[in-house]
């Protein structure tokens, strides 16, 4: 097949080992466990169901696990290395956090059990709730969303309830030109049009330009702060306090919190609503179309539409609460990812106060990884940054080296790519993202990729041009592997 290893022979690849497909390994009769013979005669399946069943290839159980194991080691994740993708915090996730997830008492509490047998779980969401409003600021939060998108859901709906409980006629949205994708597609969702707001020439929003764009039926402002541009939205305060006068409210996405935390009060900043992804900022697992969760924490002005039920604590006692006559209801069943939770929670009491080191390292990490490779790469803001940075190729552009071979060079030197192409309000951009948990070996090392990088398309464009030579694969056709997937075995 075209897509394998083009090393020859495949050896030298080294511990990196070839992989058939299943159906390419298996043979008739190979099975994975041996039952003792059945005492009891045969018997044909009802019509309906005989027939040849589905294609299941025969393999035995080592087999299977060389199979997956052997997959899992052309791919990368946090545990193999630094993970610079912007916008999404890959910061390493501590263990401990998977240690409590996995005691028994949470893997094997049903969701159906009445509050007197889930007092630890509640006390649990609970607290959770409460540490997430004080380290914005906020009034309280409810952990119900089931990821950063859903979080937006909620505080969008959340904001239209207000404004429908007001009698406020309400039909647009303020969104910035920096805004994430989900932000326009969750005010559309809740019956919202779009306005366009413009980035002033510091990559940041300016209070004249969105105060223009302010009128009577704007139900808000959609904002990310530190923007996706990784750079604070300086006159925010002031742009808010002119959107409250006008009936407005504020919609903060937290996706970039991990800059901030214990730093800005948005409580103070005026911000209504705010979703965390505490697969970004909390360090629960990531990516990979798994579970995550988008806890909002609210002002007092939206306390009332929050989700429920919510828990209570009565006494020394944990209780649901249902009685909530403006609560936008129920988001997700039962409640939320709980045991992505419990390791939001134990990462939160792990750091406690430390979660301010956590932003302080996070943007003096991304500023020295600026500062070290603006001569280099094209900086579009030369300023100081929050927590990534952004670079473009507008300096590689002349020698045919695209953002995409520059990514696809660093895996060849052993990094995962930084996020291309996003922001789109930056032409090929570069968005690099450290964290705090890197080191400064590891950062070093990175960097020293980058100027390599640099360096060959300078003086042998093809290297990146030709890049990656050293995975199992190559570049892959995206295009035809979104629109044509092949989700079985039959490669006919
Ligand atoms: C990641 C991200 C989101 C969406 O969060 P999910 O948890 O992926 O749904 C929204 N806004 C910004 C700025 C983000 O980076």
């Amino acid at each position: 097949m075209s897509d394998k290893c083009q090393c020859t022979p495949a050896a030298e690849c080294g511990l990196i080992l070839n992989e058939d497909l299943l159906w390419e390994k298996g043979r008739p009769g190979r099975s994975s466990m041996s039952v003792p013979e059945s005492g009891v005669p045969a018997a044909s399946l009802p019509a309906d169901l005989a027939g040849d069943g589905p294609n299941w290839p025969d393999l035995s159980e080592q087999e299977v696990a060389r199979h997956y194991t052997r997959l899992s080691t052309w791919n990368f994740g946090v545990d193999t290395g630094m993970y610079p993708l912007g916008s999404c915090t890959m910061k390493y996730n501590p263990k401990i956090n998977e240690a409590m997830a996995n005691l028994p008492g949470f893997v094997n509490a049903h969701p159906m059990l009445p509050a007197e047998a889930t007092q630890g779980e509640l006390q649990l969401i609970y607290e959770l709730e409460k540490y997430l409003a004080e380290i914005v600021g906020l009034k309280a939060s409810c952990l119900q969303p089931g990821a950063g998108a859903h979080g937006e859901l909620c505080g969008m709906l959340m904001i239209s309830a207000y404004h429908r409980h007001n009698k406020n006629k309400k039909t647009k949205v303020l969104m910035p030109e920096t805004a994430h994708g989900t932000n326009p597609a969750t005010a559309a969702m809740c019956g919202y049009s779009e306005i366009k707001v413009p980035l002033g020439p510091n990559g940041a929003l300016e209070y004249a330009t969105v105060e223009k764009l302010m009128t009577d039926d704007v139900a808000g402002l959609m904002v990310t702060n530190p923007n996706t541009l990784g750079l604070f939205e300086n006159e925010l305060p002031k742009i808010i306090e002119m959107i409250h006068q006008r009936g407005g409210l504020i919609y903060g996405d937290g996706a970039n919190l991990n800059a901030i935390m214990g730093y800005a009060d948005l409580g103070a900043m005026g911000i209504d609503v705010v979703h965390y992804n505490v697969h970004k900022t909390l360090s629960t697992p990531h990516g990979g179309g798994g579970p995550g969760a988008g806890p909002v924490a609210v002002s007092d002005t939206l306390l009332p539409y929050l989700p429920g039920p919510r828990v209570v604590k009565n006494g020394d006692k944990y209780e649901w609460n249902s009685d909530l006559p403006l609560s936008i209801g129920r988001l997700h069943n039962f409640y939320g990812q709980f045991r992505v939770l419990v390791r939001a929670y134990a990462y939160v009491l792990s750091l406690g106060p430390e979660l301010k080191k956590a932003s302080a390292l996070a943007v003096l990490n991304a500023n020295y990884i600026k500062e070290k490779l603006k001569h280099a790469f094209d900086l579009p803001f030369d300023q100081p940054c929050m927590h990534e940075c952004v670079f473009t190729d507008a300096k590689q552009a002349p020698n045919k080296v695209s953002t995409l071979d520059i990514a696809k060079r660093l895996i060849d030197l052993g990094y995962h790519p930084p996020t291309v192409y996003f922001p789109l309000v930056v032409h090929n951009a570069i968005m690099i993202e450290p964290t705090e948990t890197e080191c400064k070996e590891d950062i070093d090392g990175f960097i020293a990729a980058m100027l390599q990088v640099a360096e060959d398309a300078k003086n042998d464009p093809s290297i990146l041009q030709n890049a990656p030579i050293k995975t199992k694969v190559q570049r892959l056709d995206e295009t035809t592997a979104a629109r044509h997937p092949i989700l079985t075995g039959d490669m006919s």
